[in-house]
């Protein structure tokens, strides 16, 4: 069993268990559901929106090589620079090495799940170089010293008071619990932060092939006030965030802003395609865009699973999962967490040591009925499995269990044989009140359930008996 599943699962036994914090991460999907559910209804055919969604997502993701060369070749004509990191170390490269060389001291970043994956932040306060998350659930957290709960509500596992008592701890002039007061002492914080930034660091929701530019959505401003005030600018997004055209946007920025928050449009629109022109008084001098492969190329190349490609981050299959509703988003230890995290880590951070997120989940499907762009999810967790068997990636007592499972199931005789033994293992170990304990091979199971009672005859001797062969 790998580290992180380890940890998962201690993890997981703790979370569930703390009734608190189930009913605030009920509470606030309850919430999220209802308006997600208004935002559907407001749509002549949403079934026909997840639909042009879907196609446009695989018409990219199918034609990547294309549309990103476009998005590239289109930048460069702005005056913009693009820089193709491989993998997480060359975008951090990439990163400090522009940021030490233009003097830089602060960077404000708007919100970007790319940064978390790279683990941007770190490696730049290493060098010395101050970085402030500006989307206020980014903000808390990050004043907790906590990675996003959420891939859309990076704070969600925190109630009123959590906060209030974090601001009057952290920002010094704040004792007060009302939301609106909290709201304007983190303005008044980051304010002085956006004025004296030097670059800015934003993600990008779409990457618009024909347009050359990033579309960048967000509730609060942050991500505008990011990208214009610091001299620089600099994007970082996955590869897979390319989309063919300007008008993709009217059917998927609603679709997004719906999935994500069940809003009819998200507040803040943004386009953004290069530094400031020669005739603009405001916006950056310099705009670099970064993007990232790190294990997306080899999602790309596997026919079965290159779909997984088409998220677009709305975070509603994480909201729809009830097993995330019952252990909740830190436990998974990944940037990416619920059924999509679940999916997509295994590609991005191995198979062996992430196959066990494939198995946090109960197949229901709930992901795939809410997927915007139609990700069949839950097979998508069924496939990692077939992988993680076939890279021996399963614990030895599983795989020791399967071949002998294997071995007796193709012999009736033997098939029997094993059924008896089974069913008086079980009485002696129940007789013995002996199930749950070290010496109970499913006590990772019985431990936490009560056992069944062992059945007295097999399905084979009823099903005999009832016609009349036993
Ligand atoms: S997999 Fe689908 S539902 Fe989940 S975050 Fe991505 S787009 Fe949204």
């Amino acid at each position: 069993m790998s580290t992180a599943s380890r940890e998962f699962l201690r993890n997981a036994a703790e979370k569930s268990a703390d009734l608190v914090h189930r009913g605030i991460i009920r509470k606030g999907i309850d919430q999220y559901n209802a308006a997600a559910g208004r935002g559907r209804e407001r749509f002549s055919d949403w079934e026909a929106a997840r639909q042009r969604c879907h196609e446009i997502k695989w018409e990219a993701v199918n034609n990547l090589d294309r549309y990103l060369l476009e998005f590239e070749r289109r930048v460069k004509e702005r005056g913009g620079h693009v820089f193709w990191a491989e993998n997480s170390e060359e975008a951090r490269r990439y990163v400090a090495d522009l940021a030490t060389s233009r003097g830089v001291k602060k960077i404000v970043k708007s919100k970007s799940m790319v940064s978390e994956e790279i683990h941007l932040a770190p490696a730049l306060e290493k060098l010395g170089i101050k970085v402030v998350e500006t989307d206020l659930g980014e903000y808390i957290v990050q004043l907790r010293n906590e990675t996003p709960y959420h891939i859309v509500t990076p704070a969600m596992h925190l109630t009123r008071s959590d906060i209030a008592a974090l601001f009057k701890e952290k920002l010094g002039d704040v004792d007060t619990d009302d939301p609106p007061e909290l709201v304007a002492a983190a303005r008044r914080a980051l304010r002085r932060d956006f004025f004296s930034a030097e670059m800015g660091i934003s993600g990008a929701n779409f990457l618009v092939a024909d347009a050359g530019m990033i579309a960048l959505t967000t509730n609060e401003g942050n991500g505008r006030l990011s990208t214009s005030l610091p001299r620089i600018h600099l994007v970082l997004a996955g590869i897979e965030k390319v989309i063919p055209r300007l008008q993709d946007l009217a059917t998927i920025w609603p679709v997004l802003a719906t999935s994500g928050t069940g809003q009819p449009i998200t507040c803040y629109n943004t386009l953004i395609g290069g530094p400031r022109g020669p005739n603009e008084i405001d916006g950056p001098e310099e705009f670099h865009v970064v993007l990232l492969d790190n294990g997306r190329s080899e999602l790309l190349a596997d026919v079965s699973e290159r779909e997984v490609l088409h998220c677009v981050r709305c975070g509603a299959c994480i909201n729809a999962c009830p097993v995330f509703r019952t252990v909740g988003g830190h436990t998974y230890g990944t940037t990416y967490m619920g059924p999509i995290g679940s999916v997509l880590t295994p590609h991005l951070r191995g198979i062996k040591e992430f196959n066990h997120l494939s198995y946090a989940s109960s197949l229901c499907g709930a992901c795939t009925d809410v997927c915007p762009v139609k990700i069949e999810l839950h097979h998508h967790l069924l496939h990692n499995r077939r992988d993680a068997v076939n890279a021996s990636a399963r614990p030895w007592m599983e795989r020791l269990t399967f071949l002998m499972w294997g071995w007796a199931v193709k012999n009736p005789r033997r098939y029997a044989l094993a059924g008896r033994m089974a069913r008086t293992g079980m009485r002696v170990l129940q007789a013995l009140k002996l199930d749950g304990t070290v010496l109970d091979p499913a006590r990772a199971w019985t431990k936490n359930h009560a056992a069944p009672p062992a059945p007295q005859k097999s399905f084979r001797e009823l099903w005999g008996k009832q016609n009349g062969a036993g």
